[in-house]
């Protein structure tokens, strides 16, 4: 059995070290907002290259947050990939503004050549989500961003370590934020997230609203709301961040050894492999495909033991009807009839992949 994650892994891979860490914050009753949460920020931010690095309480609470400190008000539209996790969307309604879906290209990142054509007046930013641990085109972003006078932010809950033209994931903008959900890149142990800035105003302002709108001396300045991360929390990632580096290569391998197994089936489409372009550093936070026959391929890999996932519940944003968007987005639409997510992950081995490979090449020999 081959599960899609194996979410005790995360304990198991280092039992001892995070008993002991528990028992050494428990002991000490650092429960909120003390040392470990700031020596996190500041390595997360110099792992990140950026000033400064915020703690929150999730990657939802980091966009809503990043949002608010950045400037955006009710009835501002923010443009975002229909292609992302609904909470992208969502933490723009959150904070009053619209979220204004467009197309994803080929690439299943944000389609800079749909943006223009959805500015209106009302338009204050751009908000690409840096998907499956690889980034969009920033230099178009920018420049659209530049010529329209937009703020650009980005929701990089998945990109954490990725990089374009040398620069990190969540660098780019006016802020750009992190999740650190348990099956993320880097996944604590229930929910957390971070904001990372170079903008040492939106910083202060970012601090105010997680803690109450309280500043370093506990006056409150402003509507605030708690959206701390924990110190727990903050200690696990400490201790996880050292090793990051070493996570992302291994996760890059196992890309590779897919790539190499699969590259020749003309029934599936697969990511760039690791190597193939100076301009980005991918991270593969997940292995997702296009493949033909997608629903009986799913099947096919549940019996033989492997287990896939096909991203936020097979619909994009703007297809749940719930949320009133009456649009077409034909290209992010055809994807999610043929996406599925691979088994991609630091308890995944090299000989998993060599048995989820052989599996896929033997459903579409046979069916
Ligand atoms: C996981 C994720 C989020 C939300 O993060 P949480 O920590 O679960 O709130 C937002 N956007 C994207 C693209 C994500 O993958």
């Amino acid at each position: 059995m081959i599960p899609y994650f194996n979410y005790k892994a995360l304990y198991h891979q280092d039992k001892e070290l995070f008993l002991a860490l528990f028992d050494n914050i428990a002991e000490r009753g650092a429960f909120i907002a003390c040392e470990e949460l700031h020596q996190f920020e500041e390595e997360l931010a110099r792992y990140a290259g950026c000033k400064y690095a915020v703690g929150v309480s999730d990657g939802t609470a980091a966009i809503i947050v990043a949002l608010k400190a950045g400037g955006i008000v009710p009835g501002d539209e923010i443009i975002v990939c229909s292609h992302t996790m609904v909470a992208t969307a969502s933490a723009c309604a959150w904070v009053g503004a619209h979220p204004v879906l467009v197309d994803c290209g080929e690439d299943h990142l944000i389609d800079p050549d749909k943006i223009e054509a959805s500015i209106t007046p009302r338009t204050r930013a751009v908000l690409p989500t840096q998907l499956n641990g690889r980034i969009s085109d920033m230099d178009s972003l920018h420049a659209i961003c530049r010529k329209h006078q937009l703020l650009l932010f980005e929701d990089a809950a998945q990109a954490l370590g990725a990089r374009y033209k040398n620069q990190s994931a969540g660098t780019f903008g006016v802020a750009g934020t992190i999740s650190f959900y348990p099956a993320k890149t880097l996944g604590c142990f229930g929910d957390g997230g971070a904001i990372l800035t170079n903008d040492e105003e939106v910083y202060r302002k970012i601090k105010l609203l997680r803690d109450h709108g309280r500043n370093d001396k506990g006056e409150v300045e402003c509507w605030g709301l708690n959206s701390r991360l924990d110190n727990l929390q903050a200690a696990i990632l400490l201790h996880k961040l050292k090793k990051y580096p070493q996570d992302l290569e291994t996760r890059r391998s196992l890309a590779a050894a897919y790539h190499e197994r699969l590259n020749d089936m003309h029934e599936l489409l697969l990511p760039p492999a690791p190597d193939s372009g100076g301009e980005r550093y991918d991270i593969y936070q997940n292995y997702e495909i296009e493949a033909d026959r997608r629903d009986a391929l799913k099947t096919f890999l549940a019996k033989e033991g492997v287990g896939t996932l096909i991203q936020w519940g097979g619909k994009a944003v703007h297809q749940w009807k719930g949320l009133g968007f009456n649009q077409s987005l034909p290209r992010t639409e055809r994807l999610f009839e043929r996406c599925i997510m691979l088994p991609m992950n630091t308890a995944v081995s090299m000989a998993d992949v060599d048995y989820i490979c052989e599996k896929i090449r033997k459903f579409y020999r046979t069916n």
